[in-house]
């Protein structure tokens, strides 16, 4: 008998129809002589109508009021696919993410998973339920309630999955896996069939929402192979990736995919005297109004100044600016400015590793598009740059074809 953990997403659950699907192919795993977990997501729209409401009343508002009400839309469908599994009768009982005992800390909206006490589930599940937890929710030290970042669902189910020991961990979805690409900017992206975590892990951070960042490091940490499908499928074994283990994947390759991200921001400071301590100074003022900052150049100077340029989440935009431009106007500054209208673009491939020009081939690719770069980052597996909010289209289409991956 084998333990699965399934999860979800909005749109699998964005309408009583689809529930009563979803609760079909739930049955359909059990009945196959599986223990079987579900967790599920909002359904879909709801979080964002959340969010909506909040901003109406007092975006401003404290984080912990903002967190108990977030957590609503998750509330409702565990309640409700619970009720669609006891009318196709098979046992199941709700858990919300307290009653499930996901320990977090209290870093309201962005929540880290610390401890599960899975002991309670194990429990219901030997005594023959099926188990319906809310994604995307915890409980901190002192009982408040916490979310866990937006797509944080596919989190609690890895997280659980590596809790109870679960054979499989299958985060069910609108597309039938990963690809080269997002399908939905690329219509002849590339089905990928088995990938590694490691590559996955630079694919979400690098903009892939189809798996949320922690989901994947919390599967890298543990060793949880993670297999992507659709809840859209008629079958139960249809096609699917599974990501795992690097030295399960048989063939490494150069390029493995596409990754683009248009909520980031970028922030320029020009004309501060170039001498030590002087990014710590302006990075540090940034970071003391807990923004995060993503990519960073600094110029070299010439003439004893320097240029200054990072990239920070868009919502962040306003407040890291008015950071910067204080602190600018402080160390006398030429200029101060941001635009919020870029995006970043990068290539993951496992095989970068081994072999030189990948970059070279990319800034070709843009060049002839007619497309500036703006900033440049690597490391092993990866290559970014952020360009023009305007072109990201045609540049992900121009490298997805430049690297081949239209023909895998
Ligand atoms: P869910 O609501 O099920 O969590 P998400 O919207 O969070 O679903 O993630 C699925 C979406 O991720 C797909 O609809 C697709 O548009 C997007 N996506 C982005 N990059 C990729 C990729 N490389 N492969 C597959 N899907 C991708
Ligand atoms: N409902 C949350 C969101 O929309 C969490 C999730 O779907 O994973 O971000
Ligand atoms: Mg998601």
């Amino acid at each position: 008998m084998s333990l699965i953990v399934q999860k979800y997403g909005g749109t699998s659950v964005g309408s009583p129809e689809r529930i009563k699907e979803v609760a079909k192919r739930v049955k359909r795993w059990r009945d196959k002589g599986n223990d079987v977990v579900v967790v599920v997501s909002a359904m879909s729209g709801e979080t964002n109508r959340l969010i909506d409401l909040i901003n109406e009343i007092n975006a401003a508002g404290a984080s912990r009021e903002k967190d108990v009400i977030l957590s609503t839309g998750e509330q409702v469908t565990i309640g409700l696919l619970s009720l669609a599994l006891e009318s196709i009768d098979c046992p199941a009982r709700s858990y919300t993410g307290t009653q499930a005992c996901i320990r977090t800390d209290s870093a309201y909206s962005k929540a880290r998973i610390n401890a599960i006490d899975e002991s309670k589930m194990r429990a219901d599940l030997e005594a023959g339920n099926v188990l319906v937890v809310a994604g995307f929710q915890g409980v901190d030290a002192k009982g408040n309630i916490t979310t866990l970042g937006r797509g944080g669902s596919d989190t609690t189910a890895v997280a659980l999955a590596v809790a109870l020991k679960a054979d499989e961990c299958q985060i069910y979805t609108d597309v039938d896996g990963v690809y080269t690409t997002d399908p939905r900017v690329v219509a002849n992206a590339s089905h990928i069939a088995k990938m590694g975590l490691e590559e996955m892990l630079e694919m979400a951070s690098q903009g892939s929402k189809v798996l949320q960042i922690r989901a994947v490091e919390f599967a890298y940490k543990y060793d949880m192979p993670i297999r992507v499908l659709s809840s859209f499928d008629e079958g139960d074994e249809g096609k699917s990736t599974l990501v795992t283990r690097e030295e399960d994947v048989m063939e490494e390759v150069l390029v493995r995919g596409v990754a683009f991200n248009r909520d980031e921001a970028q922030l320029t400071i020009e004309g501060v005297p170039d001498q030590p301590g002087v990014a710590y100074k302006i990075l540090g003022a940034i970071a003391d109004v807990n923004i995060e900052v993503d990519m960073i150049v600094q110029n070299v100077s010439s003439d004893g100044f320097t240029d200054f340029t990072f990239t920070v989440h868009r919502n962040d935009y306003d407040q890291a600016k008015k950071a910067l431009c204080e602190l600018g106007e402080e160390m006398g500054a030429n200029t101060c400015r941001g635009d919020d209208k870029i995006a970043k673009i990068s290539i993951v491939g496992g095989g970068m590793r081994s072999h030189a020009g990948v970059a070279s081939t990319m800034f070709k690719a843009l060049s002839d598009e007619g497309i500036n770069i703006r900033m440049i980052s690597t490391s092993e597996i990866k290559v970014s740059v952020v360009i023009d909010e305007k072109y990201l289209e045609l540049a992900v289409r121009t490298l997805h074809e430049a690297f081949g991956l239209d023909k895998i």
